[in-house]
């Protein structure tokens, strides 16, 4: 496996792999890297013939106050995770690299980023697809690998793709949890024990949100209030909770197709996301 530090690096690499005729997938992640990065990674394995993860922790879709400095780097045991999944390369560039300049173009996703974390989340969006575009053009794969857990990014990743003409797939790849249902985040590890242990609250108030949905609640108001109950009740500082149409991202009121129920929960000073899809011929494992 590669290393790839620089943009006419991992330019040149994929180069290699494009003339040998080979399917490049890419894996865009900030590193920290747990299973739920390795199911992506695997994806790629099993669909391409060259899988390029790229590790960059992107400071432009951090605000001022958060955790951007203190996002954990695990550089070392990210290349040898990579490596036993069967990565072919990692690109790794430093944010001079990506921006040797002040950035004076930016891509926004009109609307789709208006609610949800992009209301708590003032310019984040702008600075994922902005550095989206950018890796899709250093890294010019044939499929990239986005996964469900940010349900939003990943509709909104879609959306430039298909607006921009990226001449590329995207994928999008179920969530991966611990054992008891916690979603898995690189941001977990910043709980304290009591923490970790309320945090499953989110996983647990979305298996409520399934159940009261399997036995014939539509009304989101309903779904949403039991939620709110549950999280608070375990101690969460509730950012949002939003049922929302799956593709558009509008707020729906009664439920009459597929639905996308996202939360963002404060525990402590840690912020985590959520999230799962309704449809209305349920099966039990919907919440992946
Ligand atoms: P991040 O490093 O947090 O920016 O995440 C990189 C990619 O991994 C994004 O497409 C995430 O949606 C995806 N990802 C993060 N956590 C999970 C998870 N628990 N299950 C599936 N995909 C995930």
């Amino acid at each position: 496996m590669n290393i790839a530090a620089t943009i006419n690096d991992i330019r040149h690499c994929v180069r290699s792999a494009r003339q040998a005729g080979k399917r490049v997938g890419l894996v865009p992640t900030m590193g920290a890297l747990h299973a739920g990065h390795g199911s992506l990674i695997e994806q790629a394995a099993k669909e391409c013939d060259y899988v390029v993860v790229s590790i960059f922790v992107n400071p432009t879709q951090f605000g001022p106050n958060e955790d951007f400095a203190r996002y954990p780097r695990t550089f070392d045991q990210d290349v040898a995770y990579c490596q036993r999944l069967g990565a072919d390369v990692i690109f790794a560039p430093t944010a001079e690299q990506m921006y040797p300049h002040p950035q004076r173009t930016w891509v926004e996703v009109e609307k789709l980023t208006d609610g949800l974390c992009g209301a708590s989340r003032p310019g984040h969006f702008r600075g994922v697809t902005t550095v989206c575009a950018k890796l899709f053009n250093i890294v010019t794969p044939d499929v990239a690998y986005f996964g469900q857990k940010d349900a939003q990014q990943a509709v909104v990743i879609r959306r430039m793709v298909e607006d921009l003409n990226f001449p590329m797939t995207i994928r999008v790849c179920p969530i991966v949890r611990e054992p008891d249902g916690l979603a898995m985040s690189s941001r977990n590890r910043y709980l304290s024990p009591a923490e970790r242990q309320k945090a499953v609250c989110l996983y647990q108030a979305l298996e409520t949100c399934r159940r009261d949905f399997a036995q014939g609640c539509r009304a989101a108001n309903g779904l949403i209030e039991h939620m709110r109950g549950l999280i608070e009740g375990a101690g969460g500082r509730i950012d949002y909770i939003c049922i929302v149409d799956f593709e558009t991202l509008e707020p729906v009121e009664t439920i009459t197709r597929p639905t996308l129920v996202a939360v963002a929960v404060f525990f402590g000073s840690t912020r985590l996301i959520d999230n799962c899809v309704l449809c209305l011929h349920q099966t039990e494992n919907n919440v992946q």
